[in-house]
């Protein structure tokens, strides 16, 4: 009796092992970490966050899959406080993500949700806690919905910059077929220009300069020799040598290359006398004489 006495005594100067909740709020957890806060300005959207959570309570919408731009969002309603996050975040040090003590107001059919904007773009749309979940729900099919559009963006982006490297692989290799017969037909030029530069170095030292050969006025001793016993000489042609004032087997054996050319150019032989030998046939006929 005298000990249950003192305990009642005791338990007057005590605190009271209940709170009155939801009036009161309810202390805070020993080694509580508290809710999450984002500093977008600072984030560098590698998504690290989104793939640690364990519940899937931050998630990035793509809004822009040109521009890769994301939007964060946050459900503290689903946070388990394991602080992943922020240990994986690589701008954490500078303050992008933290995880606070303060806690946030029961999530109550009536309550109002807390409009902090470090609590990311959902928090900052739904301001109902009975909406919550519902809209949780959508916004999480619509954060999938974006992503699979920025697959299918990057996908598409692969195929037009592999198209293009092909077609810019192919142009090259046109433009490098194109130069390399260029330099071949351009060497084909050079080459022929060469043989021919050499030909016609060639033929240089063998230019002969025509000279007149001995021409008489009428024949020795008034008599001509029969200039048609040249094979080639025919009567027609005897004349007009007689014309020239050749008239003797002896003018014709004399002949030399420059006099050849001079027959060829001012008697109209061209080639004849090399070619039926005349000078040869002159020499042997003199001979027989
Ligand atoms: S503390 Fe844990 S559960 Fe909460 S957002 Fe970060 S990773 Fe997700
Ligand atoms: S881990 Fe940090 S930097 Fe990376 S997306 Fe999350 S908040 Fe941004």
């Amino acid at each position: 009796m005298v000990k249950m006495f003192i305990e009642s005594l005791k338990n007057l100067t005590q605190k009271p092992a209940t709170i009155g909740y939801p009036h009161t709020p309810s202390p805070s957890p020993k080694d509580y970490r508290g809710t999450i806060y984002y500093q977008e300005d600072l984030c560098i959207f590698c998504d690290l966050c989104e793939d640690v959570c364990p519940p899937g309570a931050i998630l990035f919408e793509i809004t822009n899959a040109a521009e890769n731009i994301r939007e964060y969002s946050y459900n503290p309603y689903l946070c388990i406080y394991c602080h992943a996050c922020v240990d994986v975040c690589p701008k954490a040090d500078e303050g992008c993500l933290v995880q606070a003590e303060t806690r946030l107001a029961p999530l109550g059919r009536d309550s109002t949700l807390p409009q902090d904007v470090k609590l990311g773009y959902f928090m900052a749309k739904v301001t109902e806690a009975k909406n919550l979940d519902r809209k949780w729900d959508a916004f999480e099919a619509r954060a999938a919905q974006s992503r699979d559009e920025m697959a299918e963006f990057k996908a598409e982006k692969k195929r037009l910059k592999q198209a293009a490297m092909k077609a810019k692989k192919e142009a090259d290799a046109k433009t490098k077929a194109e130069a390399e017969a260029k330099e071949e037909v351009q060497a084909e030029i050079t080459i022929e220009n060469n043989v021919e530069t050499k030909t016609e170095t060639k033929k240089e030292p063998t230019k002969i300069a025509s000279a007149m050969p001995q021409l008489l006025t009428e024949p020795k001793d008034g008599k001509k020799d029969d200039l048609t016993q040249i094979k080639g000489i025919a009567e027609k042609i005897e004349l007009i040598l007689n014309e020239k004032g050749i008239y003797h087997f002896q003018q014709i054996a004399l002949w030399t290359e420059e006099n050849i050319k001079w027959a060829d150019e001012n008697i109209s032989f061209v080639g004849r006398v090399k070619r039926e030998k005349w000078i040869e046939q002159a020499k042997e006929l003199l001979a027989k004489k």
